[in-house]
């Protein structure tokens, strides 16, 4: 029988993730000589051997990858045949510089965990026990190569015994950069509010469980950050965090060790448990269920629970013992960045934590855990952080390396390399000051850990965001793009549709080319360019942002839009001083104009008997949507469409006198949300029809924040398709201003193009 040789390579994420090794044995069983070796790309093999063999081999390339591997391009050319012994492993320094594709940070593995349970195992309760499969990667690397002396492991010598796993092939723990033990790795300690040590190793898990149970709130380092921990069934220590923290009412997320503990708190979904137990272990917003156990402070007014499973080998002790499940919360003060340093936390979280649970392996970026949905048949981003970033989107093209540096709230950046586009962890509100500082941190990693050296910065149209002054500052061409134009981008690219399309872009608000302020959007268009089809009325925002958090002054300002100084005399005017609002709203001072969507559901929101103030982000319209529950009315309220300076103008003062005429009339506040649902989603069908009927466009984008709103997304989906649309989504990244830095970058591209 004759021999063949064929060189075969690699890409995708096929580095760090113990590919080289199981290419190894994948050679040996099949009695191939040659070698695997890494490359700039990926990793390059060549193999020798009958054809069978060879055909066999690069099938189970494939098939058999290891979890963490994302095999790309597999492309294979034969050769010539060689003489060589047997199939050699070679060392990554030996191949030059290496540019790797950094996987995300992933949860524990069944293996690791079951000799984490197993007494008579060397890394038996071992909080650092790791292998290829598993571990922290994107939050430990420093540079690149991904090599040890690159991570945060730099300063812990491997042991005999892990340097010997470390160097063989056949060991599941072959390169595992993070590779440790109890002898040689990092431990844990237990910090008092006043920095003097309690405990240490051991000892100091068992004294923060004995804290946790005795109420106590613990500051826990994990992989991207801290926690602040409290037991969820403990009402008094949950107020306290609250209390503390400065968080009123916004929901705390619930941790629990398995999927039977999660079965007792929420109904869930087959897709939801998936997600609940992926490697990526994100939390996840599931319906509460009766007796679920949990305090009722943890989220009051809330029909869901943002829950998630155990991912670091250490909360799976913390919750060993009597603790059930526990609240973890983001270690940060209201909207700052999360903590990542000792020193750091016990400064800046002083006066929440009543201890610290600490450990000595440094955290290089701070990494929100990532927050996913159910909704419209798939399992949608909210926040895309831990154990998604910094894993790239897939684009239909390829083009210039582009660096989008995203929206003030919500941000994210995004740098497109070829046909690949890298967008960092959720990085927050840019107002403040800290998150600024990882925005700079965040973005010079992943410009370095993929090499990419942008020839263009785009950033919003907004002069005074942080994110646009930083782009003015670089020595670099700079373009300015509409927040919602970059909303429309970022949902084509993620769906590799080049467009054009009917973007509905709803959301709270983006700066408008006319510098008013927009949020209730139709536009028309793709990466190359957009007109403005259709929006909502622009009415008055009385005290801007003042407004925002108060939607009783929206609504009195809507209302006044539609009836003038005769107003309508609905109940909740009684408890407010209107009086000072309406001078505001007829004199035009300090009350920008917007269309923002987000604004008319705290408008009606407020009229109909919801809230009128809030405490956190989109609360009014959080709980009209839940106050629907789950339905919407066939009938909806009128709502006209008209034509006005050369656009579609939707009729928020139409909607807005059905929904006075309907508490006047004493319909119960859930039928006003059904309708106002129902109202909104056939007046955005109405206007996709007539943009399709002039443009001949046939595919829908929906993004925009307010699309986190279940029961508006899945109905529009549901009108639209009933109407014969294509209807796109995100997929990857959220419908919110998280997407903005990708929708910025894949514009710029398109602008170099254009030269
Ligand atoms: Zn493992
Ligand atoms: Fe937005």
């Amino acid at each position: 029988m004759s021999s063949e040789r064929w060189k075969i390579s690699v890409s995708g994420i096929v580095q760090g993730v113990g590919f080289r090794p199981f290419v190894y044995r994948l050679a040996r069983e099949r009695a191939l000589t040659g070698f695997v070796a890494n490359t700039s790309g990926g990793v390059a093999i060549e193999a020798q051997g009958q054809t069978a063999q060879l055909e066999d081999f690069l099938v189970a390339l494939r098939k058999e990858a290891p979890p963490l591997a994302q095999v790309g391009e597999i492309v294979s050319i034969s050769m010539p045949t060689r003489q060589d012994g047997e199939f050699a492993l070679h060392h990554s320094a030996t191949f030059g510089p290496v540019s790797t594709l950094i996987s995300p940070d992933v949860a524990v593995c069944a293996l690791c965990l079951a000799e984490f349970f197993d007494p008579a195992d060397h890394r038996f309760r071992y909080p650092f026990i790791n292998c290829t499969n598993c571990g922290p990667r994107y939050t430990i690397v420093q540079r690149i190569p991904y090599d040890r002396p690159h991570t945060t492991m730099h300063g812990f010598v491997m042991c005999a015994a892990c340097q010997r796993e470390y160097d063989d092939p056949a060991n599941r723990r072959f390169h595992a950069q993070p590779n440790c033990c109890p002898d040689c790795g990092p431990q844990l300690s237990l910090v008092a509010a006043d920095g003097h040590t309690v405990a240490e190793r051991d000892e100091a898990l068992n004294e923060a469980v004995r804290r946790l149970v005795a109420g106590e709130i613990v500051a826990v380092k994990g992989i991207g950050g801290f926690h602040l921990a409290v037991d969820a069934a403990n009402s008094q220590a949950v107020k306290c965090l609250r209390q503390r923290k400065g968080r009123e009412a916004k929901p705390l997320a619930v941790m629990v060790a398995d999927l039977l503990a999660a079965r007792r708190i929420c109904r869930l979904e087959p897709l939801e448990e998936q997600a609940l137990g992926s490697q990526a272990r994100p939390i996840v917003l599931a319906t509460k269920k009766e007796g679920h156990g949990v305090a009722a402070e943890v989220a009051p007014g809330y029909d869901q629970f943002g829950l998630m499973l155990a991912y670091a080998p250490l909360h799976y002790l913390l919750l060993q013992g009597p603790v059930r499940a526990l609240v973890m919360t983001s270690g940060n003060r209201s909207e700052e960045p999360i903590c990542i340093e000792n020193d750091e936390a016990v400064q800046r979280l002083a006066g929440i934590a009543d201890c610290f649970l600490l450990h000595d392996r440094p955290i290089h970026l701070p990494c929100d855990d990532s927050v996913v949905v159910l909704q419209s048949g798939m399992i949608r981003q909210v926040r895309r952080s831990r154990g998604f970033a910094p894993k790239p989107i897939v684009l239909a093209e390829t083009g210039g390396m582009v660096l989008g540096v995203g929206a003030e709230l919500k941000n994210t950046v995004c740098l497109l390399k070829e046909n690949q586009a890298f967008c960092s962890q959720h990085i927050g509100d840019l107002k403040n000051l800290e998150a600024y500082r990882v925005f700079q941190q965040s973005l010079g990693q992943l410009a370095a850990l993929f090499e990419i050296t942008p020839t263009l910065i785009v950033h919003d149209l907004h002069p005074q965001y942080l994110s646009s002054r930083w782009a003015k500052e670089q020595a670099l061409p700079t373009l300015a793009v509409q927040h919602h134009h970059a909303h429309l981008a970022a949902c084509l690219a993620e769906n590799r549709h080049e467009g054009p399309a009917i973007g509905i872009i709803l959301d709270g608000a983006g700066y408008g080319l006319d510098q008013t302020i927009w949020g209730g959007e139709v536009l028309l268009g793709d990466a190359r360019g957009y007109q403005r089809f259709s929006a909502l009325e622009s009415l008055p925002l009385p005290g801007g942002d003042a407004a925002v958090q108060a939607p009783w002054r929206t609504a009195l300002s809507y209302l006044h839009a539609a009836y003038g100084a005769e107003l309508p005399d609905l109940p909740f005017l009684a408890d407010h001083a209107c009086g000072p609002i309406l001078i505001m709203v007829e004199k035009g001072v300090n009350s920008p104009l917007t269309s923002s969507c987000g604004r008319l559901f705290d408008a009606v929101a407020a009229m109909s008997g919801g809230r009128q103030t809030i405490q956190y982000e989109a609360q009014a319209a959080i709980e009209l949507m839940q106050a629907a529950g789950g339905r919407l009315d066939e009938e909806g309220f009128p709502c006209e469409v008209y034509p006005e300076d050369d656009m579609l103008k939707i009729s928020v003062r139409s909607l807005i006198r059905a929904v006075a005429q309907a508490v006047q009339a004493g319909m119960a506040h859930s039928e006003i949300s059904r309708r106002f649902h129902a109202g909104l989603i056939s007046a955005f069908t109405r206007v996709a029809e007539e943009a399709r009927c002039r443009e001949k466009i046939n595919t829908v984008v929906l993004s925009g924040g307010v699309f986190q709103n279940r029961l508006l997304l899945e109905g529009l989906v549901a009108s639209l398709e009933r109407a014969g649309f294509q209807v796109l989504r995100h997929k990857e990244l959220p419908c919110n201003d998280g997407c903005i830095s990708l929708g910025q970058a894949v514009i710029g591209r398109q602008a170099l193009k254009k030269g």
